[in-house]
Order: C-alpha cells, then sequence, then structure tokens
C-alpha cells in the first residue's frame, strides 16, 4: 500500500506519495494553488507518475492553505505541523525554519525532539514573498526562475525602500528608467525581501541549525541575502517545495499504519 500528502498553498499544489517503507514513491507539483484545477490535477500526476490507482492508497492527509476547502484526504493537518514534521525528518538538526511561499512567510521554531515550540507568520501583505518577488520580475520582463542566476551577475544593490509591493513596483520603474542594470535592481529586491525575512525571525529568536523551504528557497539569491542578513549559515533540504507535503505524507503513513 502507499500513503500520500497533499499541501495546497496559495500558488502551487504539491504531493508526495510513500511507500511501505517510507521511501518517496513519487513528488509532484503544479503550478496552480487553491481554488483552481490544481490539487486534482497534481493528485492524478502523483498517482501516474508513481504507477498507482486511487485503491492503492492507505490513507491520506491534506495540509495548506487550501486545505479545507478539499475533499479528497482522509484527514487534514496545519502547514505548521506538516512543515516542521517534514522538515525535521530530512534534517534532524533543525531548530528554526523559514517557509517563504507564494503569499506567506512562517518562521517556526522546534525542539530537538521536532516539536514546534513558537512560530510567528506573515499572511497579510505580500511584501517577501513569492508574490512580491513575482511582481518584480514581471516589471523586469524576466522569469522568475532566473531572478537567482541574475543577482550573481549584479555588481551592486541598488536599494529598494518600499516594502508595499505597490510602491516597490514604482520604485523598480523609475531605477530603470535612471539607467540601473537589471541584476543590481534584482540584488536589492533581494536584499529588501531578506530584511523583511530577518526581522521576523528577530521576532522569534534564531536558533541554529537555520533550514530555508517554500517555492523562493530555489532562488539562490536570496539564500544568499537571507545569510548575509543574519550572518547564519542556512541549509536548504533536497525538496525545499514539497516539505510540507512530505509531512503530510509522513503522518499519513503514521495514521495509515496505526490503523
Ligand atoms: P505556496 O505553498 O504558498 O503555494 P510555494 O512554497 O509552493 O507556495 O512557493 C511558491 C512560490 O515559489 C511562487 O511565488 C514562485 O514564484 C516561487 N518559486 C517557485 N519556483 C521557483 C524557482 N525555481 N525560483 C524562484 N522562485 C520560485
Amino acid at each position: 500500500m502507499f500513503y500520500m500528502g497533499i499541501d495546497i498553498g496559495s500558488t502551487a499544489s504539491k504531493a508526495i506519495i510513500l511507500n511501505e517503507e517510507k521511501q518517496i514513491a513519487t513528488q509532484s507539483i503544479i503550478p496552480l494553488g487553491t481554488g483552481t484545477a490544481g490539487p486534482s490535477r497534481v493528485v492524478e500526476a502523483a498517482y501516474q507518475q508513481a504507477g498507482v490507482r486511487q485503491a492503492d492508497i492507505n490513507f491520506s492527509v491534506v495540509t495548506g492553505y487550501g486545505r479545507i476547502t478539499y475533499q479528497g484526504a482522509e484527514d487534514q493537518v496545519s502547514e505548521i505541523t506538516c512543515h516542521a514534521k517534514g522538515v525535521f525528518y530530512l534534517n534532524p538538526s533543525v531548530r528554526t525554519i523559514v517557509d517563504i511561499g507564494g503569499q506567506d512567510i512562517k518562521v517556526i521554531k522546534l525542539n530537538a525532539q521536532g516539536i514546534v515550540t513558537q512560530f510567528v507568520m506573515n499572511d497579510k501583505c505580500a511584501a517577501g514573498t513569492g508574490r512580491f518577488l513575482e511582481v518584480m520580475a514581471r516589471v523586469l520582463d524576466i522569469d522568475v526562475d532566473n531572478m537567482g542566476e541574475l543577482s550573481r551577475q549584479a555588481r551592486s544593490k541598488v536599494m529598494i525602500s518600499s516594502t508595499c509591493t505597490v510602491f516597490a513596483e514604482s520604485e523598480v520603474i523609475s531605477r530603470l528608467s535612471a539607467g540601473e542594470t537589471i541584476p543590481d535592481i534584482i540584488a536589492g529586491i533581494h536584499q529588501s525581501v531578506a530584511r523583511r525575512i530577518a526581522s521576523l525571525c528577530l521576532r522569534v529568536g534564531l536558533e541554529k541549525d537555520v533550514v530555508l523551504t517554500g517555492g523562493v528557497a530555489r532562488n539562490c539569491g536570496i539564500v544568499a541575502a537571507i545569510e548575509e542578513e543574519l550572518n547564519t549559515k542556512i541549509i536548504i533540504p533536497t525538496i525545499p517545495q514539497f516539505t510540507g507535503a512530505l509531512g503530510a505524507a509522513l503522518l499519513a503513513w503514521q495514521q495509515g499504519r496505526a490503523g
């Protein structure tokens, strides 16, 4: 039998299927979040990739922003619990998780047993999130996936002082028309995001090891900027965007085997 974890985010839907040995049989992602066809498509894609049918799934757990409205899983569990579970499984030395998703930032602190001791979340404003970076990429006419690589070519950082997405967008436009280069502007954008993240981390107090997760962790420029801002080495898990889905799948494995 198999066990499934589904993470329905604001921006992307992720699924992981584990086998009886708790190994990852497949991981699947669709860049569409809650309220779209993303959740059903990601589940279908995971079945196909793993070569399994719905009847082969012993237990499934759903997490993420869209978990409440999803009908297809046996249980639903909060993102905080699932991220903590998934990251601790991959990196047991973790004490602080910083998750940067499409629309929110979470900072989660864990003890040596992997139990969540504290968390803060910024979900009222797009500043510092994947959405902020997507808006800036659109203004710069580049793909968000290339921001990290482009920022490596920066010679200096163009300071972006507004944290508000709308004001920052105007600021980027005026920097472009003033002749600043795209890599230098991106480096400034990354620094602005990193400052936002750092101030959230300071609210809970940073404890090592620090692990960065979420889709934005795939941007090497953001990783470097956060390391600089926090003056700490940051660990990126092997599957940074799937840690919530992995945590849900591990809970499905536990609950399914417990009967
Ligand atoms: P959510 O769970 O809120 O849907 P995710 O953790 O899946 O969010 O992250 C989605 C965000 O990750 C998007 O805003 C997207 O821009 C960003 N992202 C995804 N892939 C990459 C990549 N290769 N490089 C940089 N950013 C990325």
